[in-house]
């Protein structure tokens, strides 16, 4: 079942994204999003942004704090640019979003700080992502390395 949420002020509240629509799915919310940055200056030759243009986007996901009792997946068409001045191409800087665990920063924070209480097993479920059970072969951090059928994987690094 998909609905549409008409929007006053910005569901998702982060800085560098706008909410295009909200789709609830059984035990998951997917909100399609996207940047609200203006076109940067090339990062490599700082040559400024009437030489950069749009690349080709790229559609990536990435986990958020959950909303009410439901884990919450941002789907974002992520631009990349290339600039004429040197030939280089990049995507899209957006700090709201940790680019190594396709989380966002928020939801990093959230883990961090529930782990610190509850089970693995627990928070991961909370955010949508699954941990492997702990095996005697494998060291500690090791052991929770699971990815789910995104290819996601739970942030055991960040809880000791
Ligand atoms: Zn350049």
């Amino acid at each position: 079942m998909n609905f549409h949420i008409p929007f006053s002020s910005d569901w998702l509240e982060l800085p560098d994204l706008r909410t295009i629509s909200v789709f609830s799915n059984p035990g998951e919310k997917t909100v399609l999003v996207e940047s609200l940055l203006d076109r940067p200056d090339c990062p490599k030759c700082r040559a400024d942004a009437r030489w950069v243009h749009k690349h080709g986007p790229s559609t990536q996901e990435f986990r958020d704090s959950p909303h009410g009792n439901l884990p919450v997946v941002l789907r974002l068409k992520r631009n990349r640019f290339k600039c004429n001045a040197c030939g280089n191409t990049w995507m899209e800087k957006i700090s709201s979003l940790d680019d190594d665990r396709l989380m966002t920063l928020r939801l990093r924070q959230f883990i961090v700080k529930r782990c610190l209480k509850d089970t693995n097993y627990s928070v991961a479920d909370d955010v949508g992502l699954v941990v492997a059970p702990k095996s005697p072969d494998i060291s500690h951090g090791a052991a929770w390395a699971a990815m789910n059928s995104r290819g996601e994987r739970y942030p055991s690094d960040l809880c000791g």
